[in-house]
């Protein structure tokens, strides 16, 4: 069976691999398609683009953007983007200055408590354009006031300890708006991770398909894989489509190996083709 990924990322946000990396990475495990979806960040797709096609692996360019919501985390995937679209790209930049300015408050309120951090050492060494939470609770370990970045994060970091601080996301329907004009289309991803019912779930799928949101990742490593079955039928119910994913990041998060999904899953091409035919039909009209 074809092996393919449709969620991955790179060092262009907080993956372990350069996007060149990846796609060696990919085509080495014999992967049929590859799509990077790097948080927040286009700024991998042209390498993973131009080494794609050096070695023959389909590329499909992704995002997966942050947005707006309590009380989970949602993210919104985008599919078959021009990553130098303008509406895409200024939005991109309005968010990694507002992640840079949320870092800087964050330190300066642990500066304010006593902890001296030096934030420059990560500028200055850290390979990811991504920089957030991860990294002052690293800065933490580093300083000796955590043991762990989790227990940093238990402490200090996570939502609603002394440190967090709100971090700017674009809303559903702006970032739907700037998918679409950058040519690509909206996938919800890992909905598990929203934290709501599944009847509250259902009700989501309806509004936000509304919205202009076309596909859902039912499979992600995350859940069971049960559960990702609840979610595919959820979907098409709903004439929605249906994405799998592995989240890949590196070897830093064995659970999300390349081209596998929930359960341990091979990812089958029959996604790649779920996709490809929804873009086609977004791009027809
Ligand atoms: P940021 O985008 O700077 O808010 O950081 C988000 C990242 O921090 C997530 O992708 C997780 O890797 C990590 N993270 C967030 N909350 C926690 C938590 N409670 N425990 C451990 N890691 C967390
Ligand atoms: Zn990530
Ligand atoms: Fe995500
Ligand atoms: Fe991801």
């Amino acid at each position: 069976m074809a092996i393919i990924d449709l969620h991955t990322h790179s060092s262009a946000s907080d993956g372990e691999l350069s996007p060149r990396e990846l796609v060696a990475k990919a085509d080495a495990m014999g992967l049929q398609t590859l799509a990077l979806t790097d948080h927040d960040s286009v700024a991998g797709l042209a390498e993973a683009s131009q080494a794609a096609q050096d070695c023959g692996i389909e590329f499909i360019p992704g995002i997966e953007i942050e947005i707006e919501f309590n009380p989970g985390e949602c993210h919104l995937l985008g599919y078959g983007i021009d990553h130098e679209s303008e509406p895409l790209q200024e939005a991109l930049s309005m968010l990694a200055q507002a992640r840079h300015e949320r870092n800087r408050a964050m330190l300066e309120k642990l500066r304010e408590e006593g902890f001296r951090l030096d934030y420059e050492s990560i500028l200055a060494t850290s390979s990811f354009a991504y920089i957030g939470r991860p990294h002052l609770a690293d800065l933490l370990v580093r300083a000796g006031h955590a043991r762990t970045r989790q227990d940093a994060f238990d402490r200090y970091l996570g939502k609603g300890r002394p440190f967090y601080l709100k971090k700017a996301c674009l809303e559903l329907d702006d970032a739907i708006a700037r998918i679409e004009a950058a040519g690509g289309i909206a996938v919800l991803a890992h909905p598990y991770s929203l934290f709501v019912s599944k009847s509250m779930l259902a009700a989501i799928f309806d509004a936000w398909k509304e919205k202009g949101i076309r596909g859902i990742e039912a499979y992600h490593p995350t859940a069971k894989y049960g559960q990702c079955v609840i979610l595919e039928r959820m979907a098409r119910e709903r004439g929605l489509f249906v994405t799998a994913g592995s989240d890949f990041h590196g070897a830093r998060r064995p659970e999300c190996g390349l081209g596998k999904t929930a359960g341990g899953m091979p990812i089958s091409h029959r996604f790649r083709d779920e996709l490809v035919h929804a873009l086609e039909s977004f791009r027809r009209g």
